[in-house]
C-alpha cells in the first residue's frame, strides 16, 4: 500500500530507540523527512545516520529534553510546519503511589500530558489552515487497563486522553487527525526495565517474569517494534484521514475485554 507521504516533514519525539525509533524508520520508509528527538546526543546522532542510510531521507537529530519548554523550542524550530507529529518520551518510573510527592506527580503530568498537549498546540493550527496534519501520541496500554507499578503512568496519560478525545473530534474536518496508539509490551529498553522492577517487588528474577508474561499474552511473546512502527505509519498515511481520536491498542490480545 502507497500511504502518499513522500516528501512530507515529521517531528518524532523520543525517537532515538525503542517504539519512537520504530515510528520514525517506518515513516522514513514511506520517504518522509524526519527531525527526531532524543536527550543523548550521541544515540541519536547514531539513529539519524542509520535512518538515512536505510532509507535516504533527509533526517535531522535535536538532542532536548521534550519536556522541557526550551526542548520544544528547539524541535519546532527545526520544523515549525510539520505535517506528521509523533509525540513520546520516556515513561515514569514505577513505584508505590505512597512514595510520590506533588514534584514526583508534577514531572510525571508534564512528560506524559503536557508536553503532548503543548506539541499539539504548535503545530495543530497550521496543519489545519494546510488541509493535511496527522497526529500520533504514544500512551500505553495502562490507558485502557491499569498496570499497578506504574500508577504515574495511569494517571498522567489518562489527562492526555481525554483532551485528545475532544480536540481530534474538531481538527478532522480540516483532515488533521488526532490518535493515540497504546503499547502493550513490546521489546524495548524501557521494558526490560519494568520487568526488573517487577522481578524485584515479586522476589525472582527479570527472566522469570519475562517467561511468564509472554506465556500469559495471547501470542505468546512480546511486540516487535517494527510492528508498532507500520501502525504509526498507517495512521499518518492519506487513506487515515477518517480515524481520529482512538486509542488503539497494540498488545498481541493481552486486553481480555471485547470492546
Ligand atoms: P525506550 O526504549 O526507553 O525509548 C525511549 C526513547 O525516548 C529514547 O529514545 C529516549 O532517549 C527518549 N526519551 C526519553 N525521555 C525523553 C525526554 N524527556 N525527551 C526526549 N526524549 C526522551 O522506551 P519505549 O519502550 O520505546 O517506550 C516509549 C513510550 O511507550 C514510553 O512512554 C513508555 O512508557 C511507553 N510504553 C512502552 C511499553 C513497552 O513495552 N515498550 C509499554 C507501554 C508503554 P533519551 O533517553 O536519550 O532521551
Amino acid at each position: 500500500m502507497n500511504l502518499n507521504l513522500k516528501g512530507r516533514k515529521a517531528i518524532v519525539c523520543g525517537a532515538s530507540k525503542g517504539l519512537g525509533r520504530a515510528c520514525a524508520l517506518a515513516l522514513a520508509e514511506e520517504g518522509v523527512d524526519l527531525v527526531i528527538n532524543a536527550r543523548n546526543a550521541e544515540v541519536l546522532a547514531q539513529t539519524a545516520a542509520e535512518l538515512r542510510q536505510q532509507t535516504g531521507v533527509s533526517v535531522q537529530a535535536v538532542a532536548a529534553d521534550i519536556t522541557t519548554e526550551a526542548g520544544r523550542k528547539a524541535v519546532l524550530a527545526a520544523c515549525p510546519g510539520p505535517d506528521i507529529l509523533v509525540t513520546n518520551a520516556g515513561g515514569p518510573p514505577p513505584g508505590d503511589f505512597h512514595a510520590w510527592d506533588e514534584q514526583t506527580w508534577h514531572a510525571a503530568l508534564d512528560a506524559n500530558m503536557l508536553t503532548p498537549i503543548f506539541l499539539i498546540k504548535a503545530v495543530v493550527d497550521g496543519m489545519r489552515e494546510r488541509g493535511f496534519g496527522r497526529i500520533v501520541n504514544i500512551t500505553s496500554s495502562a490507558v485502557k487497563a491499569p498496570i499497578s507499578i506504574l500508577g504515574l503512568s495511569n494517571g498522567a496519560r489518562s489527562g492526555l486522553t481525554g483532551f485528545v478525545a475532544g480536540l481530534a473530534r474538531e481538527t478532522v474536518v480540516d483532515n488533521v487527525t488526532i490518535n493515540n496508539l497504546l503499547p502493550g509490551s513490546f521489546e524495548t529498553d524501557r521494558l526490560t526495565s519494568t520487568l526488573e522492577s517487577y522481578a524485584q517487588k515479586l522476589g525472582t528474577t527479570a527472566a522469570q517474569v519475562r517467561q511468564q508474561q509472554m506465556q500469559a499474552n495471547p501470542a505468546g511473546r512480546f511486540g516487535d517494534p517494527s510492528e508498532f512502527g507500520a501502525m504509526c505509519a498507517f495512521l499518518c498515511g492519506t487513506q487515515a484521514g477518517f480515524i481520529t481520536g482512538q486509542n488503539l491498542l497494540l498488545d498481541g490480545g493481552d486486553y481480555p475485554g471485547t470492546f
